[in-house]
Order: C-alpha cells, then structure tokens, then sequence
C-alpha cells in the first residue's frame, strides 16, 4: 500500500495527471508538503499537495513517512481542504459593534485587536489581578508552547475541555501507575479489550484503528463492551451490551476469575505491585507476605461472582467465563483501552479505567509487547526551550477546593462560579473552543458569556463562527491545519514520534524563493498563526519589559525584535529532541529542515517495560532509601520536605524521586508514591475517599435497578461519537456534512412499542432540567432499556447570511414570560450562493438537535469529570412540540449544580495542600501555589 506513494525525493516535483480533465491527459506539477492533521488529537500525518501553477493546495493525502499514520487517514484528514477552502471563514479580525450576541461586527485591524487587548492585560497584570486572565483551549493542537506563555505571564490562567471528555479515565489511571493514559501496543496483542466503540471512533481513531485491525488479523481476540452495536462491537468477538455503568462490577469479575482460575501473573505482581500496603491496610490479620495476596483478593472481591455480575451487568455469565478464560491465556498481551464512554458517562466512571488496569496488572500486560504501556512512555513532549519561571499562583476558579483530586481543571463549573460570585473574568480566550455548543447546560454558559460584569472581554481565536464566538467581543480568525505551527506526539503504538505542522503556502513560497516575516503573509485573508499571536500580544502587553514578559519573546539573534519560528523551532529540535540532530545530520540537514521536509520523527529506542530499566549510581547521588525502599531526595515531594525546596525540582508528574529497589536493584518503576503500580492508594485514603483506595465498583448515578421504566425512564447514552465528524468544527467541512448529517435516536423495538415511538416519528426526551425533540431510529443495536444519540451534531446560527456553511441550522433563542430559554430551529441546512458551486447543491437539511443543552452538570465528586449519561424520561412528542426543540430552566441547572457540588469532599489535604504534588496538571504551578491559605 505503501509504494502507492510519491516516493519522497519527488516530493519537490511530484507529477501526476489531471483527473479533472480526464479524459484528456493532462500532467499537472506539485509540491507535497508535509503537516500534521489538527482535526483530532491523533495528529497523523498529511501531505499537502500544493499545485505549482496555481500555487494553490489541490488536497491533502497521508504523510507515508508519518511513523503513526503511515500515509493513512481518516475522512477528516483529506477534510482538511474543505477547511482551508470554505466560504463561510473568518478571514480579518472582527470586533462587536452592537449588543452582545446582537451579531452586529465591525472589520479591524490586527493591529488594533493587538494593541487594545494587550492594553486591558497589562492593565490587569499591573493591578494585581492575574487570576482574571485566562485562556481556555478546546483542541491544543500543540503540547508546550502554552507552557512558556503562560509561565511567562506569571499566571495560573489554563483552562481546558478535559473534564467534559477525560479527566474519569485519567484519575483512574493515574491513581495506579502516575501516568493518566493508556497505550495498548494493539497490533501485538493476543486479548484487545475496549470498553468503548473506540476502533471506528475512539481517541486515536486512525492510527489505533489500523493497528486493531492488524491485531485481528494477528489472531487477537477482540472483546467490546458498548450498549450499542456499534462498528467496533460488530467486528468483536465477544460483545458485551451491559447496562451503562455497570462495566467496572464485569471488570472486576474478570479480575477475580483470573485469581480462582490461577491464571494471573503472579511475578509480575509479587515485583511490581505495592501488595504490602494493600495487605497492610485491608487484612493487618494476614501475615505479610505474597503467598496471602491471592486470598487476600479472592475475600475482597468475594461479591464479583461471575453470577452477580451477569444479573448487575445484564449478560451472559458463560460468556463471561469464557472472556477470563481468554484474558488468561493472553498473560502478558492485554492490550485495553477505556476513554470516555463509561468512564466519562456515569458517578464514579473513573473507576472503569482503575478496573480495567487491574486487569491489565493480573495479566503481567504492563509494558510488555503487545500488552498496555503507559501514555507517558510513548508520547514525547519536548521540553519548550525557553522556560520562564512557573507561576507562584492558584486559580480557584478552575481549581477549586472541592476537587482537590480532579484531573485538569473544572472547567465546565465557571459559569456556575461566577454566576456564584467566586470571580470575575477580565480577558477570557477562548481557542479552538466553543463552551456554549460543547458543555453541558449550555445556557448558563450563554448567561454568563452576555454578561460583560461577569466577563469583561471575550476574544474567541477561531477559523471560523460558531455559537460562543456569537457572543465574542474579538473575533480573531486563526489559521487550519496547513496554516499554523506546531509539535505534536501521541502514545500510538510502541515508540515514540512528534508530528511537525507547518504552514504550507509559507513553506512553499520560501521554497520558490519569497520570503515572510510572518506566517499571515503567506496565509489566506489575515489569518494568523497563534503561536506568532502570542509572541506579538505579549509585546503588547509589556511594551518596555517592566513586567518581565518581553524578554521571554524576543529574539535570540536580533535583541528588541520578537522572536521569530525558525529561531524557536531551531532551538527545540536541536536541543530538544533526542536522535534529531544525529539523524539530521545523516542527511546533511539543520533538525529544523529535516522536520519540514518529512513533517514527523521517530525517535530511537524501545519503550518496552521501561520500568525495569537499571538507574545509574550517579543518579542516585543525594538520594536516600525509604522504607519502601524509594531513593528519595530530601526536600521532594514525596517526602513532604519544604514546599520552598521543592519549587526548584518540581517535576510535572510523579515526585522526583530516581528510583525504586527492587530485589537488591534500582529500577526506574513508575511516577508514583511508591514508585510502584498502587493498587492500594494510600492518596485517596489521605484525601479523604479511603472507601476507593482500591480497585472498586461504584454505583452509577443511571443505575438501571434505580429507574422507573413502567414510568417511560430510560438511560439516555449521549456520547458516542460519529467516526466522519469533528467535535464542533464539521459544520465547516463540505465533504463530511455531506457523509453525515443525521444523529437520530436509537431505540430499541421493544421500547418503542412501549412508549409509544414510531419509525421516524418525534420524541421527546426530558432531562432534569428541560427536554428536546428528536426523532427515532428503532434498532435492534441497543440495548432495551437505553437509547442513544451522537454527539457532534445540532449545530445552529441566529444570523440568516453568516456562519451558514455545511451544518449549521437557523435557529431562534428566545426566553419565555416563565425565564425558560427555548432554542427553535427555523430550517436546517439550504442551498445558497457564493464563490463555491457547491453551496448552491447542498441537498440535506437536516443538522441534528442540541441536546447538551439540556444536561445539568453532573461532576463526579472524585474525578470532576462530567457524567454525561442521563437518566430521562422518553415519549412521542407532545402537540406543539417541533423536531430540534430545546427548552431548558437554569434556575433548576444551576440547584443541580449545587446538588452535585454538595457530594465533594474538599481540601486541603495533608500538609495543608490544594492537590497532591505527585498528581500531573498542566502549567503546574510552584510548590509554595499548593498551599492553602
Ligand atoms: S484520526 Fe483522522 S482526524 Fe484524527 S488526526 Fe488522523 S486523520 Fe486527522
């Protein structure tokens, strides 16, 4: 498949035919340029191929030299064109002229949007109020240079989305290993495990997708646990279609047959695993030593028969058994993935992912080829070459006393804190985001965002409408994938690569001889780059370097002018990453040319139980073994030394320490306390949930047992995903609104028949909080007792001519005489003109119903994140009631807030700290922040 690409040594003059013109032959000339797709995390590869003659990028294609993708995409990485192409971007900056959310824009100058933003920051940081400045990123694209912004700043002003997508999964992971992802090593495995439709639509859709399918072709057995048959679940070999919420009871059946069946890895977790703590803490009766481990699991998770588990879970118990049997047998190629679904949707989802990473353990699977490793070991991020001091603050607003152990902020809770009187916002970004679309309760968010005393300026940095920038001051068009920079790495498979996005046109016309100062130069309209917005806001911002700021952005070669990309890309790829410079230079190239002409890296070496590797005596210097035999530096975190002390090695995961001993040997072991996998958490016992110190199964807030279906209750599954759409951005993408533009509801027959629902005919589905209308698809793919619609879709406008596109419907907001807001589609999609013939064939209607906006938010008191699952009540619709209504009451969202609010265990914690030292965060603070006032 491969060798169907141009080989690389043409990639400067690839020649191919015309299909346009066919059938005349008609040679056209290309440049195929190299850049990473940024229409998901995954960041596989694309080349750009751009077109000699017109000097315009003719599409885009998979990057063969992509060590993750291997020259395939997806649908959303050809997609891309349809971005960089549509009629309906932002092309100059905009700022608001009427009220907020009137829709009334003026065209400025980047200039002025640069100079008044930066004034009203300066402003802010001069007066000692950092803490209202904040930026709040939907999809990063880039893995540091926010860091060195922020840092530089001096500010604790990083907001993000994880906690409507995964901070569940990630404390579940962390708590065992510090690490808060998995990377199964899929193509390998003999047991591939997904709780999730995660192979069609999962995180790393493309290059997880394909490394699946060579797995199954390898032998692997595949197993899938989704309520819904999805493309996943149809290609498994066992499914399991459990009630929602129960998946970790099954884990932890599974768990306990590969003990009775003496079918688990007993070395791995004799070496590898704190079982002394674990035995100490829960049977102090049993002597301490291994042979009583096995026991001691069996009494603690005596409950999980496999017959209990068939009745809690709804399925078959011989398929259970024969699921352990085959866990079993793989020893050491388990290779399991959970992200979002369970462990996003439900109270206690988090424990869906520490379950299944028992099972990971109980197969000796960690590391191992063809097992699971950890994110950390197969992602790399390369350390920002600059690196300003870290900031000496605690925002409360994003992180707040109530979840001390939340992983990422709560960002979903701001408009609830400020509508509470906790603070205030002076300059809020937003990037690549749309807070009002994407979150639960999106009214609130509306609410606040129209309130200029609760947020005083909104600057949305966006390529293209949407319904939060609706409600922006500042409008500032950002460049697509082929328009911007970047360095981005993901855990993928076994190794470790980074991805290099770069500007096409720029790249192309230097190439032809033109050169640019900056890359808007080179971009369509006045699209900008953000990273180039940073450096030049941040001028701005510190025009005569009294803050401090400036220096962090000025340039290395030419002092008082701002720092340029190719100096600071220089400086990260020739400093930064291990291997590039001796590869670069087997080529007789700068690292900096050798990424932008191959667009990625591989980095050399094995990651394979990387935990075992030996650590040297040297470093070992200064340390002193603990008890639990950690080498330990005085004054680290782990052992609760000065906060002042710490500050100078602050690591942003695990607590410093070098190594563990294990069997006379220092190993490097895991980013943990005990520098071991935990299956008992000694942090959550110190901070305040000893219930859930270990491996355990908690009852969802949509617990089937809890429903009322004679009542029409059912539990309403909205967060799967469809494969060809992007989060908020599809409305823009010609080709996939054209691919899919429906999400009707699942439900099963049985159901339907006795609620009332016929084929297509309208439902109404009501929450807590308000209702919204849909229509019915009756398939025998669901689960009785659950229905399902996709997120991704019920995207709107209220301007008949602007941010019309592929997808979005016209809509009206009105609030009625009792303060309920409504949300009314007045039609979907239509044809209209532009300089695009296509948007005059637009042959679908249909965008699909908002339904986020009526979810209250539901944050797990533990993990934070968002349980997204509803329990609901299902009927046809009621007369008046039209496809796409929404209706929501936010006096009730914000009482279900507080109810939620109410289940926290706050901190501080001991030694009078936020958050636990060990636990990673983003743009993690110094040492002294995490002291509680
Ligand atoms: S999986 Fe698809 S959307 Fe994601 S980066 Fe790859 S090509 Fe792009």
């Amino acid at each position: 498949m491969l060798n169907a690409y141009p080989p690389e040594e043409n990639w400067d003059d690839h020649r191919a035919l015309d299909a346009k013109a066919w059938p005349r032959r008609v040679e056209r000339r290309f440049r195929l340029v190299p850049t990473t797709c940024f229409n998901c995390e995954a960041n596989c590869g694309l080349l750009a191929y751009v077109d000699k003659d017109t000097g315009k990028i003719a599409k885009f294609e998979g990057n063969p030299v992509h060590p993750a993708s291997r020259g395939r995409n997806c649908a959303k990485g050809p997609a891309t064109l349809n971005q960089v192409e549509d009629p309906e971007r932002i092309l100059h900056p905009m700022k608001r002229v009427g009220d907020r959310g009137e829709g009334l824009w003026e065209r400025i100058t980047w200039d002025q949007a640069l100079d008044e933003i930066g004034e009203r920051i300066g402003r802010a940081f001069r007066e000692d109020r950092r803490h209202e400045v904040m930026y709040h990123v939907g999809r990063m694209g880039d893995d540091s240079y926010m860091e060195w912004v922020l840092h530089a700043w001096g500010i604790d002003g990083h907001n993000s989305h994880t906690n409507i997508c995964s901070s569940g999964a990630r404390v579940g992971f962390a708590t065992w290993m510090g690490f808060d992802r998995p990377s199964p090593d899929f193509a390998n495995a003999r047991v591939i495990f997904l709780i999730s439709s995660h192979l069609e639509a999962g995180h790393y859709f493309n290059p997880h997708a394909q490394r699946i399918l060579e797995g199954k072709e390898n032998g692997a057995t595949i197993v899938c646990i989704d309520p819904r048959l999805s493309n996943t679940a149809s290609q498994a070999d066992h499914w399991f279609s459990a009630w929602p919420g129960t998946e970790a009871f099954l884990l932890l059946a599974i768990a306990r047959l590969l003990i009775e069946n003496d079918t688990w890895d007993r070395a791995f977790v004799e070496r590898w695993v704190n079982w002394q703590t674990f035995l100490a803490e829960t049977r102090p009766d049993l002597d301490p030593v291994f042979d009583n481990v096995g026991p001691a699991l069996l009494d603690h998770y005596a409950e999980y028969t496999p017959a209990e588990a068939a009745r809690v879970c709804g399925i078959d118990e011989d398929r259970i058994r024969e699921v352990a049997r085959v866990c079993g047998e793989g020893l050491g190629g388990f290779a399991g993935h959970t992200w979002r679904a369970a462990s996003a949707g439900n109270e206690g989802g988090w424990q869906v992912s520490r379950c299944l990473w028992f099972v990971t353990v109980l197969t000796g699977s960690v590391g191992t080829e063809g097992g699971t490793n950890a994110n950390g070991w197969n992602k790399f991020i390369p350390v920002t070459p600059i690196h300003p001091e870290p900031q000496g603050e605690w925002n409360d607003l994003t992180w707040p006393a109530e979840y001390p152990l939340t992983h990422h902020e709560l960002s979903m809770l701001l408009p609830h804190f400020l509508k509470s009187g906790r603070g205030r916002l002076d300059t809020y970004f937003t990037r690549v985001y749309n807070p009002l679309w994407t979150n639960p309760d999106g009214f609130t968010w509306l609410e606040v965002l129209a309130d200029p005393e609760k947020v005083g300026c909104h600057v949305a940095l966006t390529p293209t409408w949407n319904e939060s920038a609706w409600y922006a001051d500042y409008v500032l068009p950002m460049g697509v994938a082929s328009e911007r920079h970047d360095v981005g790495s993901f855990e993928t498979h076994n190794g470790m690569w980074i991805g290099f996005r770069q500007p096409v046109l720029r790249r192309h016309g230097e190439l032809e001889g033109e050169s640019f100062n900056r890359t808007h130069e080179a971009n369509p309209g006045e699209v900008w780059e953000e990273q180039e917005f940073w450096i030049d806001l941040s001028w701005r911002i510190d025009p005569d370097g009294e803050l401090g700021i400036r220096r962090h952005f000025e340039s290395r070669e030419n002092p008082g002018t701002p720092l340029t990309l190719d100096e600071y890309y220089t400086m990260l790829f020739e400093g930064s990453v291990p291997g590039l410079p001796e590869a670069a230079a087997a080529e007789g190239l700068t690292p900096l040319e050798y990424m932008r002409r191959k667009g990625a890296f591989a980095l050399p070496g094995d990651q394979y139980r990387v935990y075992e590797r030996d650590v040297a005596d040297a470093d070992l210097a200064g340390t002193e073994k603990d008890a639990q035999g950690v080498y330990r530096r005085p004054g680290t975190a782990g052992s609760y030394g000065s906060l002042d002390e710490i500050n100078g090695h602050m690591p942003f995961i695990g607590d410093g320490s070098p190594a563990v001993d294990i069997a006379g040997e220092a190993k490097f072991g895991f980013p943990t306390p005990s520098k071991k996998l935990e299956l008992f958490s000694e942090t959550m016992r110190d901070w305040g949930w000893p219930e859930y110190a270990t491996p355990t199964f908690i009852r969802s807030h949509v617990h089937w047992e809890d429903l009322d279906f004679a009542a029409g209750e059912r539990i309403l599954v909205p967060t799967f995903r469809i494969p060809t759409l992007i989060h908020t951005r599809s409305a823009n993408s010609e080709w996939l609104n054209e691919i899919s533009h429906r999400h009707p509801l699942w439900v099963h027959p049985g159901d339907a028949e006795e609620l009332g629902i016929e084929e297509n005919g309208l439902v109404r589905i009501t929450t807590r909080i308000g209702h919204f209308v849909i229509a019915a698809w009756r398939t025998e793919g669901i689960r009785p007792g659950v229905v399902a619609a996709s997120h991704h879709m019920g995207r709107w406008r209220l301007d008949e001519d602007k941010a019309r596109s592929w997808g979005a419907g016209k809509a009206s907001v009105e609030r009625e005489p009792d303060g309920r807001w409504r949300l009314r589609r007045e039609h979907g999609n239509q044809p209209y003109d532009s300089d695009e013939p296509d948007t005059g064939r637009i042959w679908w209607s249909d965008t699909g119903v908002h339904q986020n906006l009526t979810f209250p938010v539901q944050p797990d008191p533990v993990s934070g994140m968002h349980c997204w699952l509803q329990r609901v009540t299902v009927g046809p619709a009621q007369p008046g009631d039209a496809y796409g209504d929404v209706v929501v009451d936010t006096e009730a969202s914000h009482a279900v807030f507080e109810e939620w609010l109410a289940k926290t265990r706050p901190g501080p914690g001991p030694g009078g700290l936020r958050r636990p030292l060990w636990f990673a965060r983003p743009v993690k603070p110094k040492a002294t922040a995490y002291q509680a006032d």
